[in-house]
């Protein structure tokens, strides 16, 4: 900078020389460096008083920008504003996470979160009413836009060719699972999904037959997906050709992922996919049918890491071992995944929730015996269903086999709802059915253990709780191969809990949105 007299000088430093005449610079510029230099000041001074969005909040209002942003006069001025709130909202979150929440603490904090490829300035765009957005996919909210156009809806394009890399890293040493067409479908799949759920009250499909390729283009599957139907064609250009792909084969019906079943076809089914099928006929067909992925919540996140943990215990524990709590927190630790949680404090939360639960785990495990089965996996035929699942454990009491299942879930101590969540368990029901056709033994129990808490539920199966388990899973199982999925959550409450309320047209959570194809 002009007047800075050498280089390699701090910027405050130079300020300060032109606020105080010992350059050239022009009279405007010595009063703006004087303004900088007093603010500089004061804020260094309230930095030690204040929490870092504290003193944030201050500039804003001395600066006046707190004033501009209440009455935005552009649409820059409200991205800003957008910006600035969204800043000051990580900068809370942070200021819970860190040990003394003041700004010399968080600016290294806000580098950090920079190199880790976070972008923690950038809004995301606003819904506006009088232009027309123009955007890809790949970041959608549910009904943002009365009309949505998904244009190039091609198969050619979504979902396109997978990009698989020349040199794949094995499987065992992948962090994440490695790309194959299958997972690259499925994700295609969800994020067209994502897309529809972008209309309050109309979704188009557009796709055209010629974009200028050797081949005509395909309408996207994801299109028959949707609508359930194989979309009607117009004539484009290409009609002689079209004439003669008459004489093609028709094409697959669009739950091709799911064979349609004869009555002597086999049908695999687990107590996830009865249970699913129980909430929401349409939830069943977007997770087993479609098997659209969803992102891993908290709780996915907490259950795993525990689950695993205890899994190692038991499993070192059958074989003779005598794992400390160490070793149990250690494999919680590594198994643990920082993804999906709200904030550092809630992560932290609810990492420390589980090694509590895991030190009460430790405790009642001194008293048992080491279990007869750890995570066995188990299958048997009921008619043409097969059912499969796995029992966490199986332990051989003085009077017959007693089936467990772990639950993470935070359970209040003391409540009986263990109790209560065992005695309408139709997984217990189905694992002890399970024990009886893989062992021809019902066990004398069956145990819903809840970590969190430490609390046990646990009930003795009857013929009658075996039978009513027997023809629940037939009846499930007919409907499903007669391909019954209209959507019919119990409640408003299966929605909300639903990891497809935001791509679902039929969600109670959300207005209806139609989805219409259109060929161009
Ligand atoms: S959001 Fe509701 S209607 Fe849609 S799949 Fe889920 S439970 Fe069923």
């Amino acid at each position: 900078m002009e007047g800075s007299g050498r280089r390699q000088k701090p910027l405050r430093d130079v300020f300060e020389e032109i606020s105080a005449g010992k350059t050239a610079a022009s009279d405007e510029a010595v009063a703006a460096a004087t303004r900088l230099c007093q603010d500089l000041a004061h804020y260094a001074g309230r930095a030690a008083e204040l929490t870092t969005a504290a003193l944030l909040y201050e500039f804003l209002e001395r600066s006046k920008l707190l004033e501009r942003y209440l009455d935005p006069d552009s649409a820059l001025v409200e991205e800003q504003a957008r910006n600035v709130a969204k800043f000051l909202r990580l900068v809370q979150s942070a200021g819970r996470a860190l040990a003394t929440d003041r700004a010399s603490f968080f600016v290294p904090h806000l580098e950090l979160l920079r190199e880790a490829g976070d972008d923690p300035v950038a809004a995301d765009f606003e819904t506006s009413r009088d232009q027309v957005n123009v955007l890809s996919i790949h970041k959608a909210k549910g009904l943002e836009f009365p009309v949505v156009f998904l244009v190039h809806a091609t198969d050619e394009r979504i979902p396109g060719q997978a990009r698989l890399d020349a040199f794949r890293l094995p499987d065992a040493l992948a962090r994440v699972p490695v790309p194959d067409r299958d997972r690259h479908i499925a994700e295609e799949r969800r994020l067209a999904y994502v897309a529809i759920t972008r209309a309050q009250n109309t979704f188009y499909f557009a796709n055209a037959i010629d974009y200028g390729f050797q081949r005509p283009s395909r309408p996207s599957r994801f299109i028959g997906e949707a609508l359930g139907r194989e979309p009607s064609r117009m004539s484009g250009p290409l009609r002689v050709f079209e004439e003669l792909q008459r004489f093609q084969r028709p094409p697959a019906d669009a739950d091709a992922p799911l064979p349609a079943l004869g009555a002597d076809d086999v049908l695999t089914i687990s107590y996830d996919a009865i249970d699913d099928y129980q909430r929401c006929a349409l939830l069943y067909r977007f997770k087993h049918v479609l098997q659209i992925p969803v992102l891993p919540t908290p709780q996915m996140t907490y259950g795993l890491a525990l689950h695993e943990a205890v899994r190692d215990y038991l499993r070192r524990k059958r074989d003779g071992e005598k794992p400390t709590l160490a070793d149990l927190q250690a494999v919680f630790r590594a198994a643990w995944l920082a993804e999906g949680f709200i904030n550092p404090a809630h992560e932290s939360e609810r990492f420390q929730a589980g090694l509590d639960a895991l030190r009460r785990f430790h405790e009642q495990e001194r008293a048992l015996p080491p279990p007869e089965l750890v995570e066995q996996r188990f299958s048997f035929m009921l008619g043409s269903d097969r059912v499969v699942g796995r029992w966490d454990r199986v332990d051989r009491a003085d009077d017959g086999a007693v089936v467990v299942d772990y639950k993470a879930g935070a359970d209040e101590e003391g409540s009986g709802r263990a109790q209560r969540a065992a005695n309408e368990s139709l997984q217990l029901r189905l694992y002890a059915l399970a024990h009886e056709r893989v062992y021809g033994e019902r066990p004398v129990r069956t145990v819903l253990h809840f970590l969190e808490s430490g609390e046990r539920g646990s009930v003795a199966p009857s013929e009658d709780s075996i039978g009513a388990v027997r023809a629940l899973v037939s009846a499930t199982a007919g409907r499903i191969r007669s391909r019954d999925f209209l959507p019919n959550p119990k409640s408003l409450r299966t929605c909300q809990q639903c990891p497809y309320h935001q791509i679902c047209p039929s969600s109670l959570t959300a207005r209806s949105a139609t989805a219409t194809a259109v060929a161009g």
